[in-house]
């Protein structure tokens, strides 16, 4: 680990804290300069492989995700900061199935259930655009659904 003041490598660790995501947090002190700084080392989380129905595979990938919610959110009165926590609660899950590959269907099914909950014509939209709910029975069902509930 590189000093931040001088980049000289070599300090002494003062004190080691865990914190509450699994990271270790080190506070050290430079051999050199004597400035002091704190590390922090933290596990980093795979997002597993998206298979799409095609059988082919893609990465999550958060920009696009943002991009098609945002767009099923058109002029619709949801903040952009609750599509972003979204996006986020939806990379997390993914995260903690711990898993190599999941279906892209499993995406789609947490932005159906957030979005139902933030706004139902986004919610509509999503499901005719994004999931290509090719039989308008089904698109007809879940509406049916949103009028009863
Ligand atoms: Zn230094």
């Amino acid at each position: 680990m590189r000093c931040p003041y001088c980049q000289h490598v070599g300090s002494r660790v003062l004190d080691t804290t865990h914190d509450n995501h699994g990271g270790i947090r080190r506070r050290r002190e430079c051999d050199e300069c004597h400035q002091r700084f704190s590390t922090l080392e933290r596990p980093i989380l795979a997002t597993p492989l998206l298979v799409k129905r095609d059988g082919t595979r893609e990465e999550f990938d958060r920009e696009k995700l943002t991009r098609g919610i945002r767009i099923s959110c058109a002029k619709r009165p949801v903040p952009a900061a609750e599509i972003d926590r979204l996006v986020g609660e939806i990379e997390s899950s993914l995260q903690q199935m711990g898993r190599a590959e999941v279906s892209s269907r499993i995406v789609g099914d947490m932005v159906m259930a957030g979005l139902k909950k933030l706004d139902q014509i986004a919610y509509v939209r999503y499901a005719i655009v994004y999931l290509h709910m090719d039989d308008l029975q089904e698109i007809r069902e879940e509406i049916d659904h949103l009028l009863e509930g």
